[in-house]
């Protein structure tokens, strides 16, 4: 199936930065969100984001004005109707989704792929309320989306051949990696980087190192870019506790128990940079370690 037309839902962190790579790419984007400010700031990052490209040498400023001109917005959801691959990328709540697909699926042409964004709910599940789950699959960006070269393709478990190659053949043209993973809690990056990320927090919670420590340990010691604690902070501790929760209730067993003091970070609503305090506290010049 040839896909050419692309629907967003979700202009949010993870939203802007699909519509930025798929217009890039040469697709036409509709992005869709319930706030019109959301919409309004998506644009504006994309033009700054681009921009920052064209300063870098990676792309031409043609191009640029190019992928702006590809990108229109809408607040009415069934505008995306006549798309051909539509990625979800709204908030992480089960009944969100939900209510997003049911009101879609009355507006799609017959042949629509419907993806979700999603990084821990069910595929099969969500799948399974539509017309389509044949024609339903994850498709999990990382963020920073234009950045990070991985996308993870999750089956339901009743996605069909035609559906998975499909998407295959637009993560190759986005100039991106693609891999296979099964519907199983957290799928693959997150199944294993948010345990890490948990052990972490325990050996912090445990005493058996500082913070500064435990990043400089791993960084060094395990050639990481980023320290588990400062990478746990750009992700948000609320989505690290969301994940690890998904990873406990789904597999059923304690190996994956959230640590206590990650519990205690996001009760304190210390959810790491969004809140400029989480493992470090980035309210000055330099982000210092909290503990
Ligand atoms: P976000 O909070 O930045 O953005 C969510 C957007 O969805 C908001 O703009 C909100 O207004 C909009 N929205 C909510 N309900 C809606 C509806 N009914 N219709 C249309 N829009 C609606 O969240 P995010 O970080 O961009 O995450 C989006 C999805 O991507 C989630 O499923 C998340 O799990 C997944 N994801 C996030 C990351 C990450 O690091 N943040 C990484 C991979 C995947």
């Amino acid at each position: 199936m040839t896909i050419e037309r692309v629907g967003i839902v979700g202009a949010g962190q993870m939203g802007n930065g699909i519509a930025h790579v798929f217009a890039l790419a040469g697709y036409e984007v509709l992005l869709t969100d319930i706030s019109g400010d959301a919409l309004i700031a998506a644009v504006a990052l994309i033009d700054r984001n681009l921009d920052r490209q064209v300063g870098k040498g990676l792309i031409e400023p043609l191009e640029k004005a190019e992928a702006m001109a590809r990108i229109g917005t809408t607040q009415t959801l069934t505008d995306l109707g006549q798309t051909d691959l539509i990625i979800e990328a709204a908030t992480e709540r089960e009944t969100v989704k939900q209510a997003i697909f049911d009101d879609l699926v009355p507006h799609l042409k017959p042949d629509t792929i419907l993806t979700s964004n999603t990084s821990s709910i069910s595929i099969t599940r969500l799948a399974a309320r539509t017309d389509r789950p044949e024609r339903f699959m994850g498709f999990h960006f990382m963020n920073p989306v234009p950045i990070m070269q991985l996308v993870e393709l999750i089956r339901g478990i009743a996605t069909d051949e035609p559906t998975f190659k499909t998407c295959e053949a637009v993560v190759a043209k986005l100039g991106k990696t693609s891999t296979a993973s099964e519907d199983f809690p957290a799928f693959i990056v997150n199944r294993i980087l948010m345990p890490m990320i948990n052990e972490a927090i325990y050996t912090l919670y445990e005493g058996v190192g500082s913070v500064q420590s435990i990043d400089t340990s791993l960084k060094l010691g395990a050639n990481h870019p980023m320290g588990p604690l400062e990478l746990a902070d750009f992700i948000g501790l609320d989505t690290c506790l969301a994940i690890m929760n998904v990873l406990h209730d789904g597999l059923a067993d304690t190996k994956y128990r959230p640590c206590p003091l990650l519990t205690k970070y996001v009760e304190a609503g210390w959810l790491g940079r969004k809140t400029q305090r989480g493992f470090y506290d980035y309210r000055g010049d330099v982000p210092v370690p909290t503990r």
